[in-house]
């Protein structure tokens, strides 16, 4: 069969597309390597702009009924003693990936969209004027167009010989979830030497702890008492609350070499979405939002090339220039803020200051993220009751 879109990936860029996509009657196909439902390397926490694309995505009923944990509220730290505390611009949710993934996968299905998983993409050939053959562990397959929805790193970046991939990226990240400490509506950041750990509720009252750091942190002598390398127990409050959690999780899931660098929006007429594109740091919070985001900004102008309103080079241009004036900005505070996170002395000073002027705390927390849509006050206390 001919698709009209192949995408590559069923994450949240993948599964935002291909809804979409089929919704306009278009013939998609969505290929994911891995095998529904799974858990997936991420701090789970969801701010408020995804509130509309859920709505637009026919997933919000769900997300009310599953019970995501409102996050009302965050508290900053450092290994040097300073904190903050703020209210969120607004109501944000924890949510697992386990869950959140698997709902969006099966709203596809539930589109006609093929949903293939267990299904590794291992080449794309092909071009937008000629269309594309799609290379797959379950064979292949043809498609007028192809989105890349494959993730901050994959397989296939090296395959495409993707130009981030040829830096090393010296960030690894580790997420699990744990009981015992009661953070109720609080989204945490505490940072440490070299790294920072966030700790957010999600629906099941488990804590979703998850750190990035460099990789030299993962060389030191793990702290005798709490397990954790001694980083992490350099923050006072990040080790007082291992201290007191035990993990539910078999085991911790982690990630190597995430890179934050420039990214093409198009490699070889792929069309790149969510982390694909570009990856926001997870500082920010908003790299779910922003993959979500990403793919309703691409949509139109697929639609638009696939009733040949556009022509390829118009696609392309409008694409990139439609993606660099929403998230450019974004991802430069992002990484400057995880510069000064990592460092001690420089997050001191950081969070010193917005202890000193918090409406500086809330403008950077606000300037990381889009802005909410929709503004949606039942959305809250429904996520709520
Ligand atoms: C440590 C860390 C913490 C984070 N915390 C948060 C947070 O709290 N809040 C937030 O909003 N964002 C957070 N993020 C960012 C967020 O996880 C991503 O921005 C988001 O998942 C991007 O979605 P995506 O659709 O682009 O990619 P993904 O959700 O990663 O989906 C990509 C999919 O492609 C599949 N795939 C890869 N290669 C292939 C292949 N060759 N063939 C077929 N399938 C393939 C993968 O299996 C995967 O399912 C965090 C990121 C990190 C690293």
């Amino acid at each position: 069969m001919n698709y009209d879109a192949i995408a590559i990936g069923a994450g949240l860029s993948g599964c935002s597309a291909a809804i979409q996509l089929a919704k306009l009657g278009y013939r998609v196909l969505l290929l994911e390597q891995s095998h529904y439902p799974m858990h997936k390397l991420c701090g789970e926490f969801l701010s408020i702009e995804v509130t509309e694309a859920f709505a637009n995505l026919g997933i919000l009923e769900q997300v009310h009924r599953i019970g995501a944990q409102p996050i009302h509220r965050a508290y900053l730290t450092t290994s040097g003693g300073a904190s903050f505390r703020c209210p969120l611009p607004s109501t944000a949710l924890g949510l697992s990936r386990y869950q959140l993934d698997l709902m969006l996968f099966e709203r596809a299905q539930g589109l006609n969209v093929t949903c293939l998983d267990n299904t590794k993409v291992t080449g794309v050939t092909g071009n937008l004027a000629e269309g594309f053959t799609v290379s797959t562990s379950k064979g292949e397959f043809s498609g007028r167009l192809v989105l890349g929805a494959f993730g901050k790193r994959s397989s296939l970046d090296r395959s495409l010989n993707r130009k981030f991939m040829q830096k090393r990226s010296p960030w690894i990240a580790y997420k699990g979830h744990f009981t015992g400490v009661d953070i109720g509506d609080v989204i945490e950041l505490h940072s440490f030497p070299n790294g920072y750990c966030g700790l957010s509720q999600i629906e099941t009252g488990e804590i979703n702890v998850c750190w990035i750091a460099h990789e030299r942190v993962m060389k030191e002598p793990t702290h005798p008492e709490l397990g954790i390398a001694s980083s992490l127990a350099q923050n006072p409050i990040l080790a007082d609350r291992f201290r007191h959690m035990q993990r539910t999780s078999p085991s911790l899931q982690g990630l190597s070499q995430i890179s934050f660098a420039r990214k093409e929006n198009f490699h070889n007429d792929i069309c790149m979405i969510g982390d694909t594109a570009g990856m926001i740091t997870p500082l920010c919070g908003d790299g779910m939002a922003m993959a979500l985001r990403s793919a309703e900004i691409a949509v139109p102008f697929v639609s638009q090339f696939l009733e040949d309103k556009i022509s390829a080079i118009a696609f392309k241009q409008q694409y990139v220039i439609a993606w660099q004036r929403e998230f450019q900005t974004r991802l430069q505070l992002g990484r400057m803020m995880h510069n000064c996170f990592v460092q001690p002395s420089l997050a001191n000073i950081g969070v010193g200051l917005c202890q000193m002027v918090p409406t500086l705390g809330n403008w950077i927390i606000g300037a990381t993220r889009g802005k909410p849509q929709l503004i949606n006050n039942e959305f809250a206390s429904n996520a709520i009751s």
